[in-house]
């Protein structure tokens, strides 16, 4: 068993690279919930989204949200009666949101509402939210506090941040599925996706008992640095850095993980930071522009998680 730490775009392109090359029941992708909100009365969980949308092939890959197969009436009908349109809600994908919410506010729990879709869009790997409760991700810049999905989408990430804070982590519980897995003597790697360390990876890490566990737990745990050669790939991780006072680079992410890290796979164009690394370090092309890509960093990480193992 392997399991995958992940965010939105970055996580779930090599969540994909490892589903094509590991049988389906040996594949757990744990998600981000922080970036989740409510909008228009829909309970929208972006990240769970975008991993489950990139597994079942449905993804658009280039804009890195919502489905490739997408109209748009919903949308264009809301702005034709002064509704609000800044978050972009697809048609197909706005079905899914109603699906979800009717079905939270039954009473499902997130990871079943979740299970349940994933079955039906034909994905194979389990894909959980790191927690069932409620978190919020929220960042204090010269606005004030903001809502994730503010700062993100609606002012797109222009705002200075100085400060984060993930509301109703400190009282959330782990997903069970997950903290069974990091316990259990089979599990042979956690990977840390390529995802942005401040919004995506450390929203999981802020649940009590789950540093804890990855601390502890037998198996390697290895991440992909998500800057290369001092730039994001994609979005505001190094503009982040900056604003935080730290320096956008492959080793900062690293540094933020230290405590747990054992492996890390940084890209040739990082070579010269792999001295002040302080895990295994392995050189690989890590960005992924085809699913060819994908699949050969995926080989990479569990290969250096091979060795890891041996040596743990
Ligand atoms: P979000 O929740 O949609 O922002 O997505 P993530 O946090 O999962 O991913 C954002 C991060 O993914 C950014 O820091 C990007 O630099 C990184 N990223 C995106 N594509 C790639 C890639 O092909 N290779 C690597 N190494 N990082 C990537």
């Amino acid at each position: 068993m392997i399991i995958a730490l992940s965010g939105g775009v970055g996580g779930a392109k090599l969540a994909l690279g490892l589903s094509r090359i590991l049988p389906p029941e040996e594949l757990m992708v744990v998600v981000n919930t922080g970036d989740d909100f409510e909008h228009l009365g829909l309970s929208i969980s972006p990240d769970i989204d975008t991993v489950t949308y990139t597994l079942s092939g449905l993804a658009n890959r280039e804009v890195g949200w919502g489905r490739h197969d997408e109209t748009w009436s919903f949308m264009e009908t809301m702005e034709s009666l002064g509704g609000e349109t800044w978050f972009r809600l697809g048609d197909r994908d706005v079905a899914l949101h109603v699906v979800r919410t009717r079905r939270l506010r039954a009473g499902e729990t997130l990871s079943a509402v979740t299970a349940d879709l994933c079955k039906r869009l034909g994905i194979g790997p389990r894909v959980i939210p790191m927690t069932d409760d409620r978190v919020r991700t929220r960042l204090l810049t010269e606005h004030g506090w903001l809502d994730f999905q503010d700062y993100f989408v609606h002012r797109r990430c222009e705002p200075v941040v100085r400060e984060l804070a993930f509301e109703g982590a400190a009282t959330a519980t782990p997903h069970p599925a997950f903290m069974a897995a990091l316990a259990d003597p089979r599990l042979q790697a956690v990977v840390i996706c390529p995802s942005n360390p401040f919004i995506s990876v450390e929203p999981i890490l802020a649940i009590p008992g789950v540093r804890a566990a990855l601390v502890a737990c037998k198996a390697p745990v290895i991440a992909v640095s998500p800057i290369i050669a001092g730039r994001a790939v994609k979005g505001p991780t190094a503009k982040m850095m900056t604003e935080l006072g730290l320096d956008p680079s492959a080793g900062t992410v690293a540094h933020r993980y230290a405590d747990l890290l054992d492996g890390y796979v940084i890209d040739h164009a990082d070579m010269a930071e792999v001295v002040s690394i302080d895990a295994r370090v392995t050189l690989a092309q890590t960005m992924m522009t085809t699913i060819e890509d994908r699949e050969a960093l995926a080989r990479t990480v569990l290969d250096a998680a091979a060795v890891l193992r041996r040596r743990k």
